[in-house]
């Protein structure tokens, strides 16, 4: 059936549509609402879009999206130094940080361990946690991956190789729902959960 809309529309249907939680409805509603833009308007939402990786990449200490290296957190002296809260992705950082309930630094995996999608260790940022914990000195490392299946297999995966290094390892506890995703959590409940974080049994 040939498309109602022009080309270039349509295109801009299916790039949105790439997006989580973006059906094509929702899809041809954006595109629409952007044509209806002055054009300045829209050039500067491209210009944000094209920006994006050209201006960030990794911090080379806790594999966050920056555009410093180190990032302002790693940065910064008056983070404690020796306590590193491990989380699955920057956004789960973020929401740590709205918390103000920690003070250390992190380390961002940048995804969990999931064998059925092909992602083993070597996939992620363990291997640089394992050396920041040796070179930093560091106390405690705080794995506070999701408590969903994958993040919970890792936190049992890093817990055993760092307590093997000789490092404290604890888990944030109570707070997270089951098969809750730590992006989404409110604040309070992040608080609680750091707070009550135990050893892993
Ligand atoms: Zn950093």
């Amino acid at each position: 059936m040939p498309s109602v809309f022009p080309p270039a529309l349509e295109r801009l249907i299916k790039d949105l549509e790439r997006l989580p939680g973006v059906g094509e409805k929702t899809a041809t509603r954006y595109a629409l609402q952007i044509l209806r833009w002055p054009e300045a308007k829209a050039q500067e939402f491209a210009d944000s879009i094209s920006e994006l990786h050209r201006k960030i990449g990794l911090c080379s200490s806790c594999f966050t999206f920056s555009e410093e290296d180190p990032c302002p957190i790693c940065a910064d002296p008056r983070r404690e130094q020796g306590v590193i809260c491990v989380v699955e992705e920057p956004g789960d950082m973020l929401a740590i940080e709205r918390s103000g309930a920690f003070r250390g630094r992190y380390h961002v995996l940048q995804g969990v361990i999931a064998p059925m999608d092909g992602i083993g260790p070597e996939q992620l940022k363990i291997g640089e946690l394992i050396e920041r914990s040796r070179s930093e000195e560091v106390r405690e490392v705080i794995i506070a991956t999701s408590s969903t299946a994958s993040g919970e297999a890792t936190a049992a995966y890093l817990s055993s190789i760092l307590e093997k290094a000789g490092v404290n390892v604890t888990r944030i506890a109570c707070g997270i729902p089951m098969g809750m995703d730590i992006k989404y959590a409110d604040t309070m409940t992040l608080k609680r959960a750091l707070a009550a974080r135990g050893q892993l049994a």
